[in-house]
This record gives structure tokens, sequence and C-alpha cells, in this order.
């Protein structure tokens, strides 16, 4: 069968969304609905794409297929395309399969030539002449990207020659020179004369619209809404109505529900006698939609009936366009509105207590990407719309911080020990940083990927974080932002959520969440098969995700408690120990610290899962870099400053990531193994003790496993120490003892170490790191080049690669499951708070997630949508 690339309004439905597109489906529907729109067609995403598979090319086909619908609707208009008898004029929209609003062009008008404005002049003048200069700006700006400002200084000049205020004062004389003013600016710019072929403004208009899908600011759309590139635009060809015909004439934009807060009122505004853009542009002051009832009230009753009806239909809050020509009302356009985070709550819940949605469409209505606003500081929106950027990279935590630059983490701690706030700014993190990150508002770092050290700290912190931002340099005493210098005690603001840095204090905002918030997450809890767990290194973070709704701990990394000053001295005696006896000595100091944290953990966590990872980084990340630091460790440790340096040179790896770490750690010193178990368990019977009854359910987790015989090695020792343990006390403790699966032999082999381990969890992070075979900390780089070129569409260290890393999953839990059925799996990579991956997780049978504690609410409520 042929290939349809065209279709009438009264051809198509909401369903048709991915061929029509959003604008298109949405009009089609309504149409259907016998709602006052004007007619048109829609020229389709297929047609867009078949454009870019012929290399920019509109084929004859499709070309036919449009003059051949554009006769059609002269039929169903009882106009005339391309014609002095009776006019017809169109609008050419663009509209894609997702909303993606002001991001592409729209010509209105189109049609317009001399003859047809001298024809149109005899019923409507001013309407003739204020259409045509409407439409040669437009197709400039749209067709040949003319930039606006020529015209308006015409505009402008006229506007003083005919002393009056505004374009919308012109006399009908003004607007003719206006036109012709117009047409020597556009053959001044465009190098050719305005296009008086109407057939010919329409391809070329339509041809546009296709080349937008691929402008700039429709691409970084795109990439920030993870749209893929592959959808294509769709065309809308829609009938103009007219708005600028004077009295009994208004155009406007209102929402069903007030975007803002969420209160159920029609919202928006409008202008009489003009036409849409007048209103989104800027240029003129728009009225509220509430004077319309005032001057018009049967129109507005019947926009408000509209609205309700259209709510009711589409089952969510809706952007409307109208026009009203001659007191006759249309609708031009309808979607989902964007709104605020609490707005989206509030309408969600508003629309399950009226009946109208269910509430499993409510938790599916949300944009979780606004939603986690709802859970940090943002900042205020006025304050963000008079500035710019200075700088970008990874939006690796959401939040919004202000603070003053400083470039480690003892210039943190000085600064905010006179209580001034700060912002961390670091070539990269390492643990050493702990207290820095901690004591800062936000953290920001030259390199390093969204699985960076910074990025998993600052959001098991909840802190805003942007890593691997190339536009900043960072020296010993200041940083390089683009070409401007910037020195410690300057102040500039971060957004981890979209990544950008600016110039100098801009005011943040906190949002209370309400118990809207509360009802969708229980709603979401009673729906989700899985479980949400969180990945948190301390009591404090833990009880942050518990009171999130947290239903256990599936990782507690350990090495992050080695950093804190008390303890980072120990843990270096540890590692420059030079037999069993002197690293036993240190781990003896290690050892009350740990278990004091572990009963902290265990007292906050209760009878609730708490999975306890083994230490897991290669060590020279414990050991000091600044001269200081080395000279003091000298010092305590009765070394030469020579001695010291010579062993950090011997922990040298040339790939660290893939050296001497996770479990081979401690095959090598077991002793470090033995330690951590003898803390947790000696920690679990104390804590038993005190609550007198045994429901402590901890999990020992050994990480980075590629083979059976590491975990059994490894896993014999540790029972056989807590065993005893347990057996001297007296108390009965039930611990497992498990294994992460980070790596693809793990995952092939994962049958002989389900045979032996009580619990598997994915380290999506490492699994990611070892499929692939490139650096979480530092493939940003290169890979910027991937998602340019198309060939990544996602990093995948955010959101996970289902073909490959999945397909390694699914093998792994297959196996697993047909040895020991009930195994329980989780995953604890960052993928754990990533809604589309926690959709994958969902399908493959896993039993929770875990992700960070301020993703806690967001991971619940993507458990629960399809
Ligand atoms: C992982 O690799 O996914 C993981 C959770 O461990 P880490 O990020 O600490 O290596
Ligand atoms: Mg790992």
């Amino acid at each position: 069968m042929k290939k349809q690339f065209v279709y009438l309004f009264s051809e198509g439905n909401a369903q048709m969304r991915e061929i029509l597109g959003g604008k298109g489906a949405n009009l089609a529907e309504m149409t259907r609905l016998n709602l006052p729109v004007p007619q048109g067609f829609v020229v389709s995403t297929e047609a867009c794409n078949d454009y870019y598979d012929k290399d920019g090319v509109i084929s004859d086909v499709i070309k036919d297929e449009v003059i051949k619908n554009m006769r059609s609707l002269e039929k169903i208009t009882k106009k005339n395309f391309n014609s002095n008898d009776n006019p017809l004029l169109v609008s050419v929209r663009s509209g894609s399969r997702a909303s993606m609003p002001g991001m592409m062009d729209t010509v209105l008008n189109l049609g317009l030539n001399d003859e047809v404005a001298l024809v149109m002049a005899k019923n409507n003048e001013r309407l003739a002449y204020d259409s045509y200069r409407r439409l040669i700006q437009m197709f400039a700006d749209v067709v040949h990207g003319v930039d606006k400002k020529h015209f308006d200084q015409v505009m402008d000049t006229i506007v003083d020659k005919y002393e009056v205020e505004t374009d919308h004062d012109l006399s009908v004389i003004a607007l003719k020179e206006v036109v012709e003013r117009y047409k020597e600016t556009f053959k001044r710019e465009v190098k050719e004369a305005f296009p008086q072929d109407p057939e010919k403004q329409l391809m070329q208009a339509i041809e546009s619209v296709f080349k937008s899908w691929n402008n700039d600011r429709a691409i970084y759309y795109r990439r920030m809404h993870k749209i893929p590139d592959t959808w294509g635009t769709a065309v809308s060809v829609q009938e103009m109505v007219f708005g600028n015909m004077g009295e009994g004439c208004a155009t406007g934009v209102a929402f069903s529900r007030n975007p803002a807060t969420g209160t159920k009122e029609l919202y928006g505004e409008f202008l009489f006698d003009a036409q849409g853009e007048d209103v989104v542009a800027g240029t003129h002051t728009p009225l509220q939609i509430s004077q319309l009832k005032e001057t018009m009230p049967k129109q507005y009753a019947e926009f408000q009936e509209i609205s309700n009806f259209l709510e009711k239909h589409y089952h969510d809050m809706q952007d409307m366009e109208f026009t009203i020509e001659n007191y006759k009302l249309f609708i031009l356009q309808t979607r989902a509105g964007k709104r605020t985070a609490q707005a989206a709550v509030k309408i969600a819940n508003d629309l399950v207590r009226e009946g109208i949605i269910t509430k499993k469409e409510a938790i599916e209505s949300l944009d979780l990407d606004i939603i986690d606003g709802l859970l940090h500081p943002q900042f205020k929106l006025e304050a963000l719309q008079s500035i710019e950027p200075i700088a970008s990279g990874l939006p690796a935590s959401p939040g919004a911080a202000s603070g003053l630059i400083v470039l480690s983490a003892k210039k943190a701690v000085e600064y905010s020990d006179k209580g001034r706030p700060t912002i961390l700014v670091r070539m990269e993190t390492s643990p050493e940083d702990i207290e820095g990150m901690n004591l800062s508002l936000g953290i920001l770092t030259a390199r390093g990927g969204m699985t960076s050290h910074a990025a998993v700290v600052a959001r098991g912190m909840g802190k805003a974080c942007i890593v691997g931002s190339s536009d900043l340099r960072v020296f010993e005493d200041h940083v390089m932002i683009k070409d401007k210098k910037y020195f410690e005690g300057d102040q500039i603001s971060i957004d981890g959520g979209t990544g950008f840095v600016y110039e100098g204090q801009i005011e943040t905002q906190s949002v209370a969440i309400a118990e809207d918030f509360d009802n969708i997450l229980t709603w979401s809890d009673e729906i989700a098969d899985l479980k949400v767990y969180t990945n948190a290194d301390s009591s404090h973070e833990i009880q942050t995700a518990l009171d999130f709704g947290a239903q256990g701990v599936g990782l507690v990394r350990t090495e992050h408690m080695f950093f804190e000053a008390d303890r980072i001295r120990a843990v270096r005696e540890m590692i420059l120990s030079t037999n069993e006896m002197q690293r036993e000595v240190a781990l003896s100091k290690i050892l009350p610290i740990q278990r004091d944290d572990f009963e902290k953990i265990f007292r906050t966590v209760k009878e609730l899962p708490v999975t306890i990872r083994y230490l897991d980084p290669p060590l020279h990340e414990f050991m000091p870099t600044t001269t200081q630091d080395i000279e003091e460790l000298a010092t305590v440790m009765s070394m030469s400053v020579h001695e010291i340096r010579d062993t950090i040179r011997s922990l040298h790896e040339f790939n660290p990531m893939m050296g001497h770490r996770g479990c081979r750690l401690a095959i090598t010193y077991p002793e470090i193994a033995l330690m951590q178990t003898r803390a947790i368990i000696e920690a679990a019977i104390n804590v038993t003790k005190e609550m007198k009854d045994n429901v402590l359910k901890p999990e020992i987790m050994i990480p980075l496993v590629g083979d059976v015989a590491e975990f059994n090695f490894l896993a014999k020792k540790v029972k056989t120490l807590a065993d005893q343990l347990i057996r001297e006390s007296g108390v009965s403790i039930n611990y497992t003892v498990g294994t992460m699966i980070e790596l693809p032999r793990a995952c092939i082999l994962a049958d002989e170490i389900a045979l032996e381990a009580d619990f598997f969890s994915f380290g999506t992070n490492d699994l990611t790191q070892m499929t692939y075979g490139f650096s979480r900390d530092d493939a940003g780089g290169f890979l910027k080049s991937y998602y340019k070129l198309g060939i990544y569409g996602d990093d995948p260290f955010s959101t996970l690669d289902t073909s490959g890393v999945g397909e390694l999953i699914k093998i792994a839990i297959d196996r697993a499951r047909k040895v020991k059925p009930n195994i329980k799996i989780g995953i604890c990579g960052e993928h754990g708070g990533d809604p589309r991956s926690i959709a994958f997780f969902k399908s493959v049978g896993m039993n929770y997630v875990s992700c960070s504690p301020f993703r806690v609410p967001i991971a619940r409520i993507s458990l629960a949508r399809d």
C-alpha cells in the first residue's frame, strides 16, 4: 500500500501522536469531537524523516500530497489558496511527538501576496496589511534566518514617524508603508524578493519547520529531555482565523488550571485585536483572561466549558490557544500544560478527588524531573531570567546553591567556621574532600562523569553538584572559567539540575513537601512490586532516606567512613604497614570507630535490611596528596617523607579502577575484611542487646567478585569469625553474606556464585564501566562527541544501557534464579534512581532498587509507573 505522508485533521485522532505529532494529533482529536477548530492538514513526522533520509529534499510524492490536501482544505473552507477569489490563508506550525514549547518555528498568514492583500483589503484593509507585514517578517525569520531586529528598526521608525505608541495604533496608510519597507528589508537581507507564489511559500515554510527540528535550541531541548533525534517533527497547516480583525476579535493562551499553584481556574493572557505571536512575544502587555469574562462573557463561558471538557477528555490539565474572530471562538491548539512541581502534585490530587483520573493516572502524569525540584532548593525563576550561565557541565546532583568559591576542603572548613556558605571547586574530588563537600552547599568539578566520586557523594548528601565542566580549569589558587579568572572567596551559583554555573549570588527557594505529595507516594507504594532501598553511608543520611520512605539500605560504602579527620590517619597507618602485625595494630584503631558507626546505623534502621559493602577503592586513594599532609604523616609514623612518597609511588597503578581494589584488597589483606566483620557483628550484638530483640538484618557484601573462588575465600573467613563472635555473645544475629555483581564475568558465571552467595546486588556503575571498557571517571570528554554524532543517545552511567549491560543483568538473574529461585537480587548502582533504568529493573524481576536518599521518592513513583 502507498505510504501516506499527509493527513487531513478529519483523518486523524489523539492516538496518532507518533505520526501527526502532539499538536497535529490533538487538532485531529478536537475535530473528531466537533470542537470549533479551524481545519487543516498535517504533514507527518514520517515526511520529516523522509526529508532527512533524502539529505534535505522534500520528495515530489510528498509535495503532491501536500497540494492534494490543500485542494481538500479549499473545499472544506470554501476558500481558495493561491487565488484572488475568496483567499485562504494558513498557519504553518511544527509539532513533534513530545511537546517542545517554543523550540521550533511557526509562520502565520501564509498565502498572502500583493494581489491577495488587495483582495482582502476590500473587506478589511487594516487586516490585510497588518497580516501581510507579519507574514513577511515571520517568513524572513523562519525560512531565511533574518534577525528580527532589521524589521524592528523599520517598525520603530514608522511608529515614530506617525507619532503613535505601538504598531497596534498604526493607521492603514502607515501599515501599507510598513509592508513596502518590510519587502525592501526582505530583499536586502535575503537577496531575493519576497515570494509571491503561495505554493512556494508553503513548501519553503514546511521545509523550514523540518529544518528547525535540527536547530541548536531544539537539539539542546531534546538532549535535556531525552527525546530521540529520530522522532522528527510534523507540520500542521491550518486555516487562519483572525484575532486582528478589529472589534469582537481577540487571541490568547490559557491553562485550564493555574500552572504555578495548581488552583482550579482558567489562567492565561490575551489581547484584543491581535495575532497569537503578540501575546507571547512580550512586545505588548497582555490582559488577564479574567478580563475577557467582562468584555465577552458568552465567549468566555464557552471557552471555560471547552476547557473543562478537554480536561475530562484528556485526563489532564490543558494549555490552550484560542482566537476570537468576530465574536466566534476557535481553539487553535491544546496540549498537556507545563507546570511547576507544586502545581503538578496539587493538580494530580485534585483530578483524582474530582474523579477525572485514577490514582495510577495521577502517578503517570508527573514529570519526574520537575518533581525532583520539590526535594531540593531551586533558584527563584525571576532571578534566573536576567542572568546568563558562565559555564556548564553534567547535572550530577540536583539543587541550586550560591556560595563562595573554595578550592580545598580545608578552605571550606575555614569559611564555614565563619558561617560563610561555600561552593567547593575541584579538578575532581577524592574521598579526602568529604568534609569539604559536607560543609559546602554545592560542588563543581572540571572532570568526572555521572558516577564519579563527586557525583555519587553529592547525591548521597543531597547537595547540588555539577561535574565534568570542560569550561572550567582549576589551579592552585584560582580557577579559570572560560577566559575569566576567579579566586577563592568569589561568589558563584550552580544549578545541579541543569548543569549551569552562574556568576554572583542568586536567590534560592525551598518548597515544603505537602500532604498531596505524600498521597502520591503512598499510592505508588500500593502499586509497586519492588522495594526502594537507599545508598547511604551514615546514620544521618540513612535517616533522611527513611524519612523519604526507604525500606532498607542497599549500600553502605564503608570507605566513605574512613575519610573523616579522626580516622584517616589510622587508615594511612594501616596502608603503610609493612607487616601483618603492624597492620593489625592500625586496624585495631579503626575497629572501635567503625563499630560505633555501625551501631548508629543499626539503631537507625532497626528491623530493616542494611547491606554493608566491604572496602572497595584502590588504597592509593587514601594517601595524602599535599606536602603538608605527607610531612604530618611522616612524623606520626616515624618515617621519612621520602619513605612515605616511595610507598605512595608503589601504590600507583596505571588502571586503578581495574586494579587492586574490591575483594582483591581483602584477599591480599584478609585482616581488613576481618576487622570489618568484627565491627559489624559486634555492633549488631551490642544493639541487639539494647533492643532486646533480634530483629537486625545485616547483609555483608563483598565487592567486585569475578570468580566464585574469590567469594568463597572471603565468605569462609567472614562467616567463621562472625559465627564465633555470635556464639560467644549468646545472642542470635541473622546476618547474610552476598556479593556485588559488577563484572561481566560474574554475570556469566552467576549460577556458580549464586550457589554460594546469599544475595546479589548489581553494581551497575562498575558493570557499565567494565562492559563498555571505558572509565566511569574519564569517559565524559569523548562521550560528548559521541552524543553530538548521535553514536550514543544517553550517558550510559546515568541511564542503563539495556541492550548491552542490561542483557548481562538478565543473563545473571536467569542463571542465578535457576539454581536458587528465591535469591534476593537488587541494584545499587547510580541507575537505581533513574526512572528509565528503573523500568528495566522492574521488568527483569529484581526485588529492590537502591538509590541516594533524595532520590527515594522519585524511585518510589517510578516503580509504580508502566
Ligand atoms: C557500582 O559499581 O555500581 C557501585 C554501586 O559501587 P561503587 O560506585 O562504589 O563502585
Ligand atoms: Mg562498584
